[in-house]
């Protein structure tokens, strides 16, 4: 059987214009636009990409958005200040702070300084508590525009085997709980594979749906891959090309070439997970200003 593609690229596009109509439905009725404010620390290239595209798609969607650029050596107290100063802003409805961070700067306190009701990357602890309980807040845009991505593709997940090799905070740890939560985006067995797994072939052979977030390029084989999976390809490689205007190239996790062929569906990389990402935050942005989960 062909596999077929999971087209992020065109399912985000899909998305991010009813975003966009309902924005202008709100400002038609006098509502407010909604505020996406980003911190972005540092020069580094991947980074800056990402944020590029994120600010590019509030524009997409009619979002006001903000950057806040700073120096590499910026100390932690003036970044918390400037989070603080930013939580207080009632014009600004959702904050993200690009990561990872300098290490001089603590994560875990800059994304506990966040306004939960801000947090629209669903990083704070409080959000992340209340996902695991199932209860309304900011899902982690990664894991919802997969569930998103899985959903529009008539994909039932429903009593499938996941396994999910990659256990970080903002992709595989909260997937494992997303897709093993009693709901319809949910319900499935779960396996989480990580760097102590001893047998990881052998389970990832078992995987109905198989999610590679390990940020180690083309990682996962056709020997990996049950006949017929479902594959998510979470991962983002910048590789040197002479092929590509920008002298780069995007690789995943995933050994497409090899893999596709087994597969009966499988996510491209790019065009797959990464622009479902960015239109989640958008999701959560929106839900912000609506005041969908705090009121
Ligand atoms: P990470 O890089 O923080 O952690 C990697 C995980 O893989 C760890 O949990 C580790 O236990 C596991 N791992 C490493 N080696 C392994 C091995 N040999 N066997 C089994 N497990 C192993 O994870 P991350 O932040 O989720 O990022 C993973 C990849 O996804 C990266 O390439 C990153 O750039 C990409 N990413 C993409 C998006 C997107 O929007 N598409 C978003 C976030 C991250």
């Amino acid at each position: 059987m062909a596999y077929q593609l999971l087209n992020g690229k065109e399912i985000s596009a899909q998305i991010k214009s009813e975003i966009a109509e309902e924005v202008r439905q709100i400002i038609r009725n006098g509502g407010k636009q909604p505020h996406l404010a980003a911190i972005l620390i540092g020069n580094d290239g991947a980074s800056e990409t990402y944020v590029a595209h994120k600010i590019k798609a509030c524009e997409q969607a009619g979002f006001k958005s903000s950057l806040f650029r700073f120096k590499e050596n910026i100390s932690e107290q003036k970044l918390l200040d400037k989070i603080k100063e930013i939580n207080a802003d009632d014009n600004i409805d959702g904050l993200i702070v690009q990561l990872p961070l300098p290490e001089h700067i603590s994560e875990e306190k800059v994304i506990e300084t966040v306004d939960p009701k801000k947090d629209v990357d669903g990083f704070h602890p409080v959000n992340a508590g209340r996902m695991t309980l199932g209860l309304p807040t900011y899902i982690p845009a990664t894991p919802k525009g997969i569930l998103e991505l899985l959903k529009r593709n008539n994909i039932e997940i429903s009593g499938k085997h996941c396994v999910i090799i990659g256990r970080s905070n903002i992709v595989g740890k909260p997937l494992s709980i997303l897709l093993s939560q009693k709901n319809e985006t949910g319900n499935a067995t779960v396996t989480l594979c990580h760097s102590r797994t001893k047998n990881l072939k052998e389970i990832s052979l078992q995987a109905d749906i198989l999610i590679a977030a390990i940020g180690k390029k083309e990682f996962l084989t056709a020997d990996m891959v049950k006949k017929d999976a479902i594959v998510i390809d979470v991962g983002i490689h910048r590789v040197k090309s002479d092929k590509t205007k920008s002298g780069w190239k995007l690789k995943g996790d995933v050994k497409f070439g090899e893999v596709a062929g087994k597969c009966s569906y499988i996510t491209p990389v790019p065009g797959g997970v990464g622009p479902m990402t960015i239109v989640s935050l958008l999701q959560n942005t929106l839900a912000a200003s609506k005041k969908e989960i705090y009121g």
